[in-house]
């Protein structure tokens, strides 16, 4: 049996996803800024999907949408266009939280040496940001706050609509990286006062390397990426175009499909849950209510995650010890760290994340055969020893 359970690193493209891109990699090859008809047809699916982004979000305008490469750069954009703008007003305080993803911690940590302090919010044991704790944070020089909106590692969603009010009343902007939680949960940027929000698509089976950044109108925001009067003189670069198009494509698809997945997902997900910790000495990390209905997120004491994935593999089971980003490293999860666990725990982690073509008997599988390997693993670990006779 093959199993891809690490949908929170990417998700396979969807063939109707495919389908729409296909013309815009083969016959409509023009260059969207050029005035001749294959140029201008590619145009058109630009502003199309554009348009179409804006209305699945609530955007109030297409031209608030802007095009990315994906996640990673839409946050750089969002935190040092912003923050690099309100310098010159004396704003250099940004408060984020202790278990964003690497491009929005490595992003407040580069301005750090542009002369911003930067606050860590806490995200306590239940992996959820408390909005009190945003309001107390903020400070008559904070420029931006940004909290993502589902963690990646351990898929808590965290009350955005709450802190977004919290920043609108305080007249502090707002960012969010909402690359987990789009298609997963509806957002609407007005209702939750969003000033600014990070997608890409291949977090919902759309393509690698396309993403958007959502820029409320009236928001000044320095360009990252120089160049030509491509996205209205804001971000420079020959448009993705098909890329575009997979990206509007996919998250039609995954938005209008949302309901009836995450009923059947968050069923999935608990019965996981409640069956892994059957498991003597295991945990799930972070709130079980307030996550993503893909994603599962265990510890299991005295064992080392990265030779759990190791006999997963070999069981055909694709999963992930929590980002993609640490593994191959020997440091535990910051986002672990940041619950408060301990170093020996957080090194024992699974993080199992799924989508639309996740099934029960995926579920049934992974029952049967991830308590088998963590017994194994236990009956020649010196820690497991260690443990059970203290
Ligand atoms: C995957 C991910 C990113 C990075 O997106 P890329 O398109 O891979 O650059 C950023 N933030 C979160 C929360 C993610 O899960």
């Amino acid at each position: 049996m093959q199993i891809y359970a690490d949908n929170a690193a990417t998700t396979a493209l969807s063939p109707k996803v495919l389908e729409a891109m296909t013309p815009y990699l083969t016959e409509i090859y023009g260059n969207p800024s050029s005035l001749y008809r294959i140029g201008s047809a590619a145009k058109v699916a630009v502003e199309e999907s554009r348009q179409t982004i804006a209305n699945l979000i609530g955007a109030k305008n297409a031209n608030e949408i802007y095009f990315t490469s994906g996640g990673s750069e839409a946050d750089n954009w969002a935190i040092k266009g912003v923050c690099r703008m309100l310098k010159a007003k004396g704003k250099n305080h940004i408060i984020t939280s202790k278990f964003e993803h690497h491009a929005v911690l490595h992003t407040c940590e580069a301005l750090t040496k542009e002369g911003f302090e930067v606050t860590y919010l806490d995200v306590y044991e239940d992996g959820l940001v408390r909005p009190e704790d945003v309001k107390n944070a903020i400070r008559e020089n904070t420029a931006l706050v940004t909290i993502m909106y589902a963690n990646n590692e351990i898929g808590t969603i965290q009350p955005i609509a709450e802190i977004g009010k919290i920043c609108r009343e305080a007249g502090v902007l707002f960012h969010t990286d909402a690359v987990q939680a789009m298609c997963n949960v509806p957002i609407n940027v007005e209702q939750e006062c969003i000033d600014l929000m990070s997608l890409t698509a291949h977090k919902f089976h759309g393509p690698k390397g396309c993403g958007a950044l959502y820029v409320r109108r009236g928001v000044r925001i320095q360009n990252l990426i120089d160049g030509g009067a491509q996205e209205r003189s804001r971000r420079a670069g020959t448009e993705n175009v098909a890329g575009i198009v997979g990206l509007a494509k996919a998250m039609e698809l995954g938005i209008s499909t949302m309901e009836e997945r995450n009923t059947r997902l968050t069923k999935m997900r608990d019965r996981l849950i409640e069956g892994l910790l059957n498991i003597e000495r295991s945990r799930l990390n972070g709130s079980q209510t307030h996550r993503l209905p893909g994603n599962v997120n265990m510890c299991f004491e005295g064992i080392e995650g990265e030779s759990l994935l190791l006999r997963l593999d070999l069981a055909g089971v694709s999963a992930s010890s929590g980002s993609a980003c640490t593994s191959g490293s020997l440091d535990p999860s910051h986002v672990l760290l940041a619950l408060g666990l301990p170093h020996e725990i957080a090194h024992g982690s699974l993080r199992l994340s799924f989508s639309d073509d996740n099934t029960e008997e995926d579920i049934d599988y992974l029952l049967e055969v991830v308590p088998k390997i963590v017994e194994y693993l236990r009956s020649f670990s010196p820690l497991w020893d260690k443990i059970i006779s203290e």
